[in-house]
């Protein structure tokens, strides 16, 4: 077992040398921080720098004998630079305003580890507070009193010199930056406020509590407004009062020189060293105070968020909601309207239409009917008529029958008889055509006629359809080109209304009166543009009660007549845009119905219908 007994003696021995090691290099670790040779305090220098040197060169002189080997140094700064260098770690400890810490504590991670003590009758916690004065015998009394005025600070950043007085004026409602004539910033030092308020540069100024009392001429010629008693504070103050001035670490403060300098200056006394320092006061008053205010830490505050904006806002945003609403409420109701509008506007237009398709099927009916009646009317005489070629076509058979019995059937004459029968039937089949188109059951139609072909088309049907037809002229004083657009089926039905009515007024008159006559031309005056197609007649003409009542339905002077005649005939021509009127034909005997209905635009094209009229007649 000699190699076993061998490794163990190596192990034990290197255990050995590591424990002997250990020990050793745990200090060397530590060595660096404890053995830093300068000690920097940053100061705030509220009453300049030298004095600020001044005031707390008895922390320097205690440390340096605390802390021997290291050189502990005091840098005196103002807020921007103190910040700046606890931020660059170019200090270890600071020593500034309870507003300023606590900013600092908020940033930087800066912790207190003392407070200054001021020595009884004050006490740590109660120590600062702010005095404002003015000249002894100013008349002014109160911080109310401070609207409208001059007001000189130091600065607007310092605790004991503004910030607190701010929170009991913004109790009061007055906003420094708002309300005063003017916020005088006169810098350091603190005692530059008296003067500007002694030489009336201002009309009161703000400095720390106790300042005042330190010296006599200022306790002399300065009074302080709403000066409060606070117990066991020998100082007048126009504010509550807030803890003394901390001394703090920093984030990279070693703790252990932290513990050595706690300890240093907790044993400070203030009958021998000239200043005490007491254990961290609770600095929450001064958090207090700037949540109030919304500065510092709580500067976040004032950024406008949607709660605040709608506190600070919500008559507007009310109003502006209500407005909205009423909006909305508006145009649904108007939507609404409009679409009921809508439908109710279609449901009387689809009834207005069916309506309308109802008025015209019945008109057509009455057109249909108003034709057959005039052709019942006219049908006596039509089978006369057509007995007439029916009877001559007889006639020349039955002689073609008999001269072919006889022997003596020419080619002539059977030529003359075959032209004969076939004329006479033509006339015959041209009659029967007429009156089947004429009778015929159709919608209304529009063409474009010449107004003169209607009316040769009107007076070939009315002669064909009599025995004894009489003279009837036409005399057409119209352009070739002139046309009119109509039904011409409905207008020939007006013209044979007229033929017929003019020769019922003449029968049994001798045949001078018998002749009608249809004369067309252009109107002037009030019918310019119009096409006059005017019937005249010789007959009875027309008495004061028949020319009153000769449209109306029903109206009629014959045994036989309807008296639908007429007013279909207005009828008719209303719904082409034209007129039928009566005429006394120049107080001659007789009279003239004048029918006139608006001519086409003038173009060079025919109309689709012309008739040579000569031909007819
Ligand atoms: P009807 O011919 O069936 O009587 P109308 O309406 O055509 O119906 O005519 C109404 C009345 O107007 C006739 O009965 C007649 O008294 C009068 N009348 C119409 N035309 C003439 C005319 N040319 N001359 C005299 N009286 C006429």
């Amino acid at each position: 077992m000699p190699a076993y007994t061998g490794v163990r003696r190596l192990l034990g021995a290197v255990l050995f040398l590591l424990a002997a090691l250990a020990p050793a290099s745990a200090p060397a670790r530590a060595a660096p921080a404890d053995t830093a040779e300068t000690v920097r305090i940053g100061v705030l220098a509220f009453l300049g720098a030298d004095a600020a040197i001044g005031e707390w060169s008895p922390v320097q002189r205690r440390l340096q004998a605390a802390l021997p080997g290291r050189t502990v140094s005091l840098v005196q700064l103002d807020h921007h630079g103190l910040h700046d260098a606890a931020a660059a770690g170019e200090i270890d400890f600071l020593i500034t305003n309870p507003g300023h810490y606590v900013e600092l504590e908020a940033e930087l991670g800066a912790s207190r580890i003392l407070t200054l003590d001021p020595g009884p009758p004050r006490a740590p916690e109660r120590s600062i507070g702010s005095a404002v004065i003015v000249k002894a015998g100013s008349g002014l009394r109160t911080l109310a009193d401070l609207r409208g005025r001059r007001v000189a600070v130091v600065s607007p950043e310092v605790f004991g010199g503004f910030q607190t007085a701010w929170r009991e004026l913004a109790r009061q409602g007055i906003d420094p930056q708002r309300d005063f004539a003017e916020l005088k910033v006169v810098g350091l030092p603190m005692t530059g406020v008296f003067e500007a308020v002694a030489r009336g540069d201002a009309d009161a100024g703000i400095v720390r509590s106790c300042l005042l009392e330190s010296r006599a001429e200022w306790r002399n010629n300065f009074t302080v407004l709403d000066a409060r008693s606070e117990p066991d504070f020998p100082c007048a103050t126009s504010t509550r009062l807030y803890p003394d001035w901390p001394l703090a670490t920093l984030r990279q403060t070693p703790p252990a020189l932290a513990k050595e300098v706690t300890l240093a200056l907790l044993a400070m006394s203030a009958a021998r060293d000239g200043m005490e320092w007491a254990v961290p006061a609770d600095y929450q008053a001064v958090h207090e105070m700037f949540r109030e205010l919304q500065i510092g830490p709580y500067a976040y505050l004032r950024e406008p968020t949607l709660m605040v904006l709608a506190e600070r806002y919500w008559p507007w945003i009310a109003a502006f909601a209500l407005l909205l609403a009423a909006w909305i409420l508006y145009t649904v109701r108007v939507e609404h309207l409009v679409h009921v509008r809508t439908a109710e506007l279609r449901a009387a237009l689809a009834a207005r239409e069916a309506l309308e398709a109802r008025i015209r099927a019945n008109q057509e009916q009455a057109d249909h009917l108003a034709r057959l009646s005039v052709l019942g009317e006219l049908s006596g005489t039509l089978a006369h008529e057509l007995n007439q070629p029916l009877a001559t076509i007889a006639n020349y058979a039955h002689s073609l029958i008999r001269r072919s019995d006889n022997g003596r059937l020419t080619d002539d004459a059977v030529r003359e008889a075959s032209g004969e029968i076939a004329g006479q039937a033509e006339r015959a089949a041209g009659i029967l055509g007429r009156i089947r188109g004429f009778a015929k059951k159709r919608a209304a139609v529009r063409e474009r006629v010449a107004p003169g072909a209607l009316a040769t088309e009107a007076v070939a049907l009315f002669r064909g359809m009599l025995a004894h037809a009489p003279e009837v002229s036409i005399e057409d004083a119209l352009p070739a080109s002139a046309f009119v657009e109509v039904d011409p089926l409905q207008i020939q039905q007006v013209l044979l209304n007229l033929l017929k009515n003019g020769y019922d007024a003449a029968r049994g008159l001798p045949p001078g009166r018998q002749r009608l006559a249809v004369r067309i031309d252009e109107g002037t005056g009030e019918s310019a543009g119009h096409a006059r197609i005017a019937v005249r007649d010789h007959g009875s003409g027309l008495d004061a009660a028949a020319r009153e009542r000769l449209f109306e339905p029903f109206f009629t002077t014959k045994s036989d007549g309807l008296g639908l005649g007429l007013s279909i005939c207005r009828t008719i021509a209303e719904a082409h845009r034209g007129r039928l009127t009566v005429d006394d034909a120049g107080g001659g005997p007789g009279c003239e119905f004048i029918l006139s209905l608006p001519l086409g635009p003038s173009t060079s094209e025919p109309p689709e219908h012309r008739t040579d009229h000569a031909a007819d007649r």
